[in-house]
């Protein structure tokens, strides 16, 4: 029989979960399934990492995310607060939590459609829809849902919220016994995703209130739309308690906290073909395979750069080389109040035959476009730090205020000529005030097609040794007296 399992968190689902990528593929491996999804909590941090992983092995990786989903739009930000019959330890009293604010919800890139839905909806989480988490609602899952495969996830789900009558979903508040909402999202995700929306039934020993949302399910909707799922958070059962204790740090409670957020299972790890065989029928394990095979994507590794375009009118006929080259020569004649100095010319004119080489035209004069944005808008912006300091094509483009032949900066260090061969555009620091950084992502300039082609950067830490020590210390109500026994070193 064949399984692949397409729920799975690993460590970029942050303090949720502590499966690495490599372990976790190596494990798919040895199970002798052909495929895995990644679906993590609100980001597809782990795509470029997931991808390389299961080429190296020759598993099919499957790129996804478990959206959180507001329960009626994502602009709302408030919730009534509700009492939890719990008792804060610290300070005795009375926790009060939100009302229901988010539900889970799977999707997983069917195509590159689905890949640039997907991605797009987890930027829109975060920019519209964060609310203690990056959210999104119905409307724009109706308005983005083309390429998406869509999967009700866990109890905690967008429809299976409404199947436990008045139980917790992970801590973020009660929600209503309500079949007749359930059934009108149901519907909802029938309408927008038709063949490719299925019903999750997971069983990791959760007890009645899984099983009851299982056969709610089972009886009412056909037997092709139910695929099994192990919604795991580490990768063997050994490793419960690990996970348990990482759950603390999550939401820095004392491990002995009665009222801590807890799993509702001792189970979340992932199984086996043979363990799922003996928890769901056949066909609801062979609907996984179809419904890998409906999978058609996979993040190209090329190396390639994509740099945006500039705009025709800004070009006038000529290409993006000959507007560079005519820019850095007017911008240097500028910087030199019109003189001519042979020692400038001949900077300017050895770094723009290495600009044009290696094909940072477009690159540079997006740069050029920006900075010239933000000094007409008031907008304070640095002098130059780092090794861009020492570009004369920067300086006379006025991206750097800092004269690299007056000061003698070499150029070397920003690009090395002797390596151009598909190098990657050189790093250039622009500092703008924070208050100020909105404004600087989202000016739609008449010179770039900057529009839609913006991307944030994400940086990930992990706790070194150390500091991961500590915190299992104070988690465990340890005194912290092992700390000074622990080196500073990774
Ligand atoms: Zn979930
Ligand atoms: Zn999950």
């Amino acid at each position: 029989m064949n399984y692949v399992n397409l729920h799975c968190h690993t460590a970029y689902s942050l303090l949720d979960s502590i499966i690495r990528i490599d372990t976790l593929v190596d494990k798919v491996v040895e199970y002798g399934q052909k495929a895995v999804a990644v679906t993590d909590h609100g980001n597809v941090a782990a795509a470029v990492k997931f991808t390389k992983a299961c080429k190296e092995r020759g598993i099919k990786p499957i790129l996804g995310c478990e959206m959180y989903v507001a329960p009626d739009t994502r602009w709302r930000k408030k919730y009534e607060k509700i009492r939890t019959g719990e008792f804060d330890a610290t300070t005795q009293k009375e926790i009060l939590r939100d009302a229901h604010s988010a539900s889970h919800l799977i999707l997983l890139a069917k195509n590159e459609v689905g890949w640039k839905n997907l991605c797009t909806l987890c930027t829109l989480a975060y920019e519209e829809g964060f609310y203690k988490k990056p959210r999104i609602d119905h409307e724009l899952l109706a308005r983005y849902s083309e390429g998406l495969i869509a999967t009700t996830a866990c109890m905690g789900g967008d429809i299976s919220v409404h199947l436990k009558a008045g139980l917790d979903v992970e801590g973020e508040g009660k929600t209503e016994f309500d079949p007749w909402l359930a059934s009108m999202k149901f519907n909802f995700y029938v309408q927008h995703f038709g063949d490719d929306f299925y019903i999750e039934l997971q069983d990791h020993g959760e007890g009645h209130v899984q099983d009851s949302i299982n056969e709610w399910y089972r009886e009412r909707y056909p037997d092709e739309m139910f695929i099994a799922s192990n919604d795991c958070h580490y990768l063997t059962a050994a490793e419960y308690d690990v996970h348990d204790t990482f759950l603390c740090c999550n939401v820095v409670k004392h491990k002995n906290d009665p009222g801590r957020w807890r799993f509702p299972t001792t189970q979340a790890y992932l199984r086996s073909t043979e363990e799922m065989e003996q928890l769901f029928y056949p066909h609801e394990l062979e609907n996984t395979v179809k419904v890998a095979d409906k999978i058609e994507f996979e993040l190209p590794m090329t190396g390639t750069w994509f740099i945006p375009k500039l705009h025709k009118e800004t070009l006038n006929g000529q290409t993006p080389e000959e507007v560079f080259t005519r820019e850095c020569i007017a911008g240097l004649s500028n910087r030199l109040h019109g003189k001519e100095d042979p020692k400038y010319k001949a900077r300017l004119d050895f770094e723009m035959a290495v600009f044009i080489k290696a094909g940072f035209c477009e690159y540079t004069l997006i740069l050029w476009d920006l900075m010239d944005w933000c000094r007409r808008s008031d907008i304070l912006t640095g002098d130059g730090r780092g090794s861009g300091a020492g570009s004369c094509v920067l300086y006379a483009l006025g991206i750097t205020n800092v004269d690299p032949v007056l000061r003698d900066c070499p150029f070397e260090r920003f690009i090395n000529p002797g390596r151009l061969e598909n190098a990657a555009p050189p790093d250039v620091d622009l500092d703008f005030p924070q208050s100020r950084r909105p404004g600087c992502h989202r000016i739609s300039s008449p010179k770039v097609r900057r529009e839609q082609r913006l991307s944030n950067w994400d940086v990930c830490d992990t706790w070194r040794f150390r500091a991961h020590t500590e915190t299992r210390g104070s988690i465990r109500h340890s005194t912290g007296r092992s700390k000074p026994f622990v080196p500073l070193g990774p």
